[in-house]
């Protein structure tokens, strides 16, 4: 991608945000505020989210879930089954001319559960497990933190159907392995889980996915060897029940959240399947969401530093930042076009500051701001020679094409 076509370019500054990540996203040209909770996803965005959303898939699929989707326009009679209408202080409710009555979706219980009921007959029909990956509406009372906390976010949620109890709790672990390689392949080390129960949602019992960091919303007492956490409320204990580790107390952002339903929505749509025995059951639900905007938001909360983002490798909008200097002379304009078209032709994702009319200083902060691992640059200094940099280290090398090919 030539830099001087891309649309979203860098901003010297903006004004009105409450967080790193807010400022950074913004001012590199990967998001745009519309207003309080509401964000558009410019294409630098567009492409961290399409990767997260990518590493997401595949482990979802690894565990068997099949990917469907939902739409966002619930019929309010849907909600009123499972008795959700007036109970959920966030759902956005939406007045038809037709005089019908909709929910937005802020999760997606309400038409997984009749789907599912349509195929679910028997025993041998389970487990189910269905994930999509769409836009959820939460009419927050305060938006905030820019893409950490929306009015219209996005979200992976995966719901899982089980003969029994213990079938549900088989699976369960496996959903939260899942979940840890899917935030250790997002570059976050560090996950800390919190079990918890309830919540506004009605849920049996859950257990949150945290990163700490002070944009968190959430105080935790955890240990800072092992994935042990609580919410500083609940919390009942001084050292690490596994470690004998001291606690540490931080802030922290919810990046997961997964939850044992019990039978309570295959009851409100009337969901059952015969079991071996020939007796009519419900199934046992388990439902499992990760938000893939709050997510995008929270590893840059995790990966900065004064200049800019630095984005871990399997998530970073192009693993190259090509910079052209001094383009104005044929050589090296020759030269650096050409090693963009040679990298390019290799698969490698590059994104090429070809502007002509801006200055190498502005182009190095720009490339800092962005955040993509790693820098070269071309330039009268270089000869045949690329200048070589990751955005984590200050090291610079001159290396030639080859040595570049060997070391991505
Ligand atoms: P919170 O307590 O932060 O309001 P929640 O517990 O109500 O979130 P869940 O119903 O558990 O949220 O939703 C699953 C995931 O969706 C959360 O773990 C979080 O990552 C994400 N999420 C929830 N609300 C928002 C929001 N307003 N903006 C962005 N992401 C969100
Ligand atoms: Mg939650």
């Amino acid at each position: 991608m030539f830099y001087s076509k891309l649309f979203g370019k860098t901003k010297k500054e903006i004004k009105n945000y409450d967080s790193i990540s807010h400022k950074l996203l913004t001012q590199a040209g990967f998001i745009d505020q519309i207003a309080s909770g509401i964000f558009e996803y410019l294409p630098l965005g567009k492409i961290v989210l399409s990767k997260i959303e990518t590493i997401i898939r595949k482990e979802m699929n690894t565990i068997d879930a099949q990917e469907v989707l939902m739409p966002s326009l619930h019929p309010k009679i849907l909600w009123e089954k499972t008795n959700r209408w007036n109970s959920v202080d966030v759902l956005f409710k939406i007045k038809s001319q037709w005089a019908n009555e909709y929910a937005l979706a802020p999760t997606h219980e309400e038409t997984i559960t009749p789907l599912a009921k349509k195929f679910i007959k028997s025993y041998k029909d389970l487990p189910l497990a269905l994930y999509h990956i769409t836009a959820k509406f939460r009419d927050e009372k305060r938006a905030k933190s820019g893409i950490l906390r929306g009015r219209e976010f996005g979200m992976k949620d995966l719901y899982s159907f089980h003969k029994d109890k213990k079938d549900l709790e088989n699976y369960y672990q496996k959903v939260i392995k899942a979940y840890l390689k899917i935030f250790k392949k997002c570059g976050l080390k560090e996950i800390k889980i919190t079990e918890a129960s309830g919540g506004s949602f009605t849920k049996k019992f859950s257990h949150e996915f945290n990163v700490i960091t002070p944009a968190g919303e959430v105080n935790l007492i955890y240990c800072e060897k092992c994935e042990f956490a609580q919410n500083e409320e609940i919390a009942n204990n001084n050292v690490c029940p596994k470690c004998k580790n001291n606690l540490k107390k931080n802030k922290a952002i919810e990046v997961g959240n997964i939850f044992d339903l019990g039978t309570r929505f295959c009851e409100a749509f009337d969901l059952k399947f015969i079991d071996k025995d020939g007796k009519e059951k419900y199934p046992v639900m388990g439902c499992y969401g990760i938000g893939t905007t709050r997510l995008m938001g929270t590893i840059v909360e995790i990966n900065n530093d004064e200049k800019g983002i630095i984005w871990p490798e399997n998530i970073a909008p192009y693993k190259i930042h090509l910079i052209g200097l001094d383009l104005k002379d044929k050589n090296i304009r020759q030269n650096s076009y050409n090693l963009y078209k040679k990298l390019t032709e290799k698969n490698i994702e590059v994104l090429f500051d070809n502007r002509e009319d801006v200055s190498a200083g502005e182009k190095f902060n720009d490339a800092d701001l962005i955040g993509i691992p790693i820098r070269l640059i071309i330039s009268k200094k270089t000869g045949d020679k690329i200048e070589y940099k990751k955005r984590n280290n200050k090291e610079i090398k001159i290396i030639s094409f080859d040595e570049l090919i060997n070391k991505i």
